[in-house]
Formats: C-alpha cells, sequence, structure tokens
C-alpha cells in the first residue's frame, strides 16, 4: 500500500489534555502519546476522561507501538487502559517510562517498555522516527519526527526555549535546524501558551524567589509543587542544602517521583539531606522544609489536609511558611483558594503565583513559539495540545511567520489529515472523543447518566412507593414518599403527606383505565406528584414511582 501517510488527532484538540494522534503509515499505525484529563464539573462522580481509541481498537492488529513524548499525566496517563485493550511495545525516555512503570504496576498491567534517548532515531516500518530533545517542566521530555515516505513530520510535544535550564538539557535547536534543512513537511507545535506575550521565564528564577522566601523564614517552610517537576524539586532540596535544612517528601506521587528521579540521576539531593516525614518532630520548625503534593487543592492531597489541620504528621502554625509552586489549572481555582485561606487561618506565611514568581510555565510563550516556526521551517503548520482559541491564536503566529494561510490547518478530536509527496489534505473524519472512567466502570457512564446525576444534584429525588394488590388494582400500602436531597424528611411531613394524599386521590380517580398497567401508573403519579412539588416549591425533584404487587 503506497500512501498518503495519515495523521489522526484523537485527543488534545481544542481541550486541555488527553493527548494522543496515531500515525499511520504504509497500514503501520503508531501511537504518539496516550494521555488523559481530569472531568469538568459537570461530570459529576467521573474520575478521569480517557480519548476515545475505537479506531486503534478496530485496527489493533495494525497497531505497532507507542511513543511517549513525556511523563506528564496528559501524556503518559491512559496507558494502563490503553494497554489492557491494545498491548504493544511502549517507548519513552528512561524517566519518562519510569514514571508510566509506577502506574501501570499500580493497575497490575504488564508492559514491553523500550528505552530511546534523544538524540536518537527508531524504525518502525517504512517510516523513522528521530527524537529531538525539548526542555519542559519536567526532565528527560523529547520532541518526535516522523520521516515518512510521504514526507516529514515534526511533532515539538511540550517544550519551551529555557536557555539555562536546571538539568542543562536545553531544547535541542541545531537538531531542529538540521531536521528543517533535510525538509520539514508539516510542523505540529504546542499551543498552550499561545495567549501569552513574550518568552516564558527560565525555570531558573523560581530557584531565586525560593531562596529568598527561605532566607526570610524562620518557621517550618512548606513547598508544594507537581510531583513531576523534578526540576522543581531540584532547586527546594539545593536551597534547603545551603541552609542546612532537612527534606522530607510527603504525597504518594511525590515519593514515588523522587524515588524514581533520584535512581535515574535526574534528582541530585545527598542522602543526609533526607528525613522520613514521620521524624520531622525530632527537628526544630527551621530545620526542615517538607516538599508535598496538593498544589491543586486536591482534597485528598497533603497540602488540603496540612491546611485543614487534618495531616496525620504535619500542621502548620503562625510563623511557617507555605508556597504553592504551581499555577492552579483553571477550574482548580477555588479549590486553591480554600486551600490558601486555611493556610493563612492557622496563621502561616503564603506565597503563591498570584502574589509572588514562585513558578514558572513549563510551555513556550508566543515568541519562543514564533521562533520555533521560524527554525522549523514548515511547509504546513498545525497548531495542536490546546483549547480552540490557543489554536486560532498559534495560527496567528504561523501567518505572522509567513505561512500562507491555505496552509495552515486547525483540526479537532477526530480529524484525520493525509499527507501525500509533502502535501496535505484532509481525510474522512474518524470516532474520536471522551470516554469516561467512574470507579472500575470505562466508558458506562455517558450523557445519559450524567443528566440524571446532574437533575439528582440539582434538586434531589422523591421515591413514591405504592403497593398494588395483582388481581384487582387495589392500593394495599401507600403511596410512601421517600426523600433524598430534595427536602429533610422530619421537617417537611406536612407537605409530603399532602403529597402523598394528592397521588392517592389521582390513583383513585384512574376510573375506567387499567390500573394493573403500570406504566400508566408511573405517569400518573409522575405528574400528580411533580405538579404539586412544583407547585409548593418551585422545584424539580427527580420522581421515581415504584410499583410493589403482593
Ligand atoms: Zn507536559
Ligand atoms: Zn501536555
Amino acid at each position: 500500500m503506497a500512501g498518503p501517510t495519515r495523521i489522526i488527532f484523537l485527543g488534545g484538540l481544542g481541550e486541555v489534555g488527553r493527548n494522543m494522534l496515531a500515525l499511520e503509515c504504509d497500514g503501520e499505525i503508531v501511537v504518539i502519546d496516550c494521555g488523559l484529563s481530569f472531568p469538568n464539573e459537570e461530570m459529576l462522580g467521573v474520575d478521569l476522561v480517557l480519548p476515545d481509541w475505537s479506531y486503534l481498537r478496530e485496527r489493533s492488529d495494525r497497531v505497532r507501538a507507542v511513543i511517549l513524548t513525556h511523563g506528564h499525566e496528559d501524556h503518559v496517563g491512559a496507558l494502563s487502559w490503553f494497554l489492557r485493550d491494545i498491548d504493544v511495545p511502549v517507548y519513552g525516555t528512561p524517566l519518562t517510562l519510569g514514571i508510566a512503570r509506577r502506574r501501570l504496576d499500580e493497575f497490575g498491567v504488564k508492559a514491553d517498555l523500550r528505552a530511546i534517548q534523544a538524540p536518537g532515531e527508531l524504525e518502525i516500518g517504512r517510516c523513522k522516527f528521530r527524537f529531538i530533545a525539548v526542555s519542559h517542566s519536567i526532565p528527560d521530555a523529547l520532541s518526535v519526527a516522523a520521516i515518512t515516505p510521504d514526507g516529514t513530520v515534526y511533532y515539538t510535544a511540550d517544550f519551551k526555549l529555557d536557555s539555562s535550564p536546571i538539568d542543562g538539557r536545553k531544547t535541542d535547536e541545531a537538531a531542529i535546524r538540521e531536521l528543517a534543512e533535510e525538509g520539514i513537511d508539516l510542523l505540529l507545535s504546542d499551543s498552550t501558551n499561545a495567549e501569552r506575550p513574550g518568552r516564558t521565564p527560565s525555570e531558573r528564577i523560581v530557584g531565586d524567589t525560593l531562596r529568598d522566601i527561605f532566607h526570610r523564614s524562620h518557621g517550618r517552610i512548606i513547598v508544594a509543587c507537581f510531583a513531576s517537576n523534578l526540576h522543581r524539586v531540584q532547586q527546594v532540596c539545593e536551597v534547603a542544602e545551603e541552609l542546612d535544612r532537612k527534606v522530607a517528601f510527603v504525597g504518594r506521587s511525590m515519593v514515588n517521583n523522587v524515588e524514581v528521579g533520584r535512581d535515574l540521576g535526574h534528582l541530585r539531593v545527598r542522602d543526609d539531606s533526607l528525613i522520613e516525614i514521620g521524624d520531622i518532630e525530632r527537628y526544630k520548625r527551621d530545620e526542615v522544609v517538607i516538599c508535598c503534593t496538593g498544589s491543586q487543592g486536591e482534597p485528598l492531597a497533603a497540602l488540603s489536609l496540612i491546611a485543614a489541620g487534618d495531616h496525620k504528621s504535619v500542621s502548620v502554625t503562625a510563623g511557617d511558611t507555605v508556597i504553592l509552586s504551581a499555577s492552579p489549572i483553571p477550574g482548580n481555582e477555588p479549590a486553591v483558594h480554600r486551600v490558601i485561606n486555611g493556610l493563612y487561618k492557622a496563621g502561616a506565611d503564603v506565597y503563591h503565583s498570584e502574589t509572588s514568581p514562585v513558578h514558572v510555565s513549563g510551555h513556550a510563550a508566543s515568541e519562543e513559539l514564533a521562533f520555533m516556526i521560524a527554525l522549523a521551517r514548515p511547509s504546513y503548520f498545525i497548531p495542536v495540545h490546546g483549547e480552540y482559541r490557543q489554536l486560532a491564536l498559534h495560527r496567528n503566529l504561523a501567518l505572522e511567520e509567513g505561512i500562507p494561510a491555505e496552509k495552515i490547518e486547525i483540526v479537532e478530536d477526530g480529524d484525520v489529515i493525509e499527507l501525500k509527496a509533502g502535501k496535505i489534505t484532509r481525510g474522512d473524519r474518524v470516532q474520536a472523543g471522551m470516554v469516561l472512567v467512574d470507579g472500575l466502570g470505562v466508558g458506562d457512564v455517558g450523557p445519559i447518566v450524567l443528566r440524571d446525576r446532574r437533575l439528582l444534584a440539582q434538586d434531589g429525588v422523591i421515591m413514591c412507593v405504592v403497593t398494588i394488590d395483582p388481581r384487582n388494582g387495589d392500593i394495599l400500602a401507600g403511596p410512601d414518599l421517600i426523600t433524598r436531597g430534595f427536602v429533610h424528611e422530619d421537617g417537611s411531613r406536612d407537605l409530603l403527606d399532602e403529597a402523598a394524599d394528592l397521588v392517592l386521590d389521582a390513583l383513585e380517580d384512574m376510573e375506567g383505565e387499567d390500573i394493573t398497567d403500570w406504566s400508566a401508573l408511573k405517569k400518573v403519579i409522575r405528574r400528580a406528584l411533580g405538579q404539586y412539588v412544583w407547585e409548593q416549591t418551585r422545584r424539580r425533584p427527580m420522581i421515581l414511582p415504584v410499583i410493589m404487587e403482593i
């Protein structure tokens, strides 16, 4: 089968998170990234959101591999579910695989993990993948060029152009330039910060801020950040060591990632600088730094528990310092503010991204994005990894860099781009979207269940139980009304009694109708009860008629 090479976008377009794309070359499919996203406030009770990879499942015999660009959840988080569906080798840098392996072990999923490096290459079928280092808010990240018989596609993945990264591993501009000289037909680039002017500051400035704050602090210091941001953790450890403070890590993902990071040499901290969290009481308050999870206000993470005074080993008190070294992901602000309020109430000095430069982004801002386009000099451009507004602004940047409008596409999940002889066209769309995970259920919560959950959450439920003699339709017991989330039963007995009487009247009025026809009965109950409740309360609880026969 000769061409075209197809690029199938399965997640991460028009939304933040759940990144996944597939490259189909000569009938062989390679998946790049396998991320998840977190539910929005309308997805009540949903734990996680996965990409819909039905397209791949239907062709699983042709899927050859997954390549991971870095260890963030929005790029690796769906792997445990994916591999149970489609068991193929997974390629990534050692840190990315180390983080992925922990998650896979937790889920008891066996995987064939294969290490790659940047610079490095890998051949799968007739397609050659070249890996190019990028700097990002997690070490060991890479971008991927797919060099196919139909042309070359370069996917930057998540990147910034930090000129002084903590680990000295910069985005490899020379390698991108070399690839550009060979010719890049299509560039797919990270749009996260397309709305931000200028350049994203270097990670190093966070270290300077931390040093300032640490020097001024005379109590316990608590720093919350993303567990995967080992550059940040490195800087916390360095400043702590300068001040002879011991460091304790709190939070499962923090402890895990620190272990993986130290094993692989991405986190350099002396053994004698580290203490177990259970031992902090043996040290004075000005002798320790606690590095913990919970920078997003997650209710069960360490920082929330500390702020609420519920953590088993860590408390805060007047004179302590707490630094939230992360900015809230959109939607998390109220939870983060709740934690900050709690910390202030406990008497702590609090520093966070809205008041101090205690965080920088891991994504390139518009000047860097323009530079990337100029460096790659692609024939075609597609902005990826962002909401529509970010994709649209990234498109404008490409126009300013001289890419003609007809050579820029904005794509959505499910779109397919075909590359043939260095030219791109749109292919037929494929199935894509969200698969919701709730507990052990994958995909069993859909729009109808969510609608019910919303109704229940808004106005509650009334159950109306009636016991009927099936032979003659006599009402033997009831109607009994049971409610949850509507009114408190004890305080609203009159309302409920009156409602029950009304339902009884309505049922008795069903003369001539077949009272053993349950659907008719249920309709009468719903109508009578719904109308009465609306008149009395202006609420519309869900009404569940339950008919029992004796
Ligand atoms: Zn990332
Ligand atoms: Zn990402």
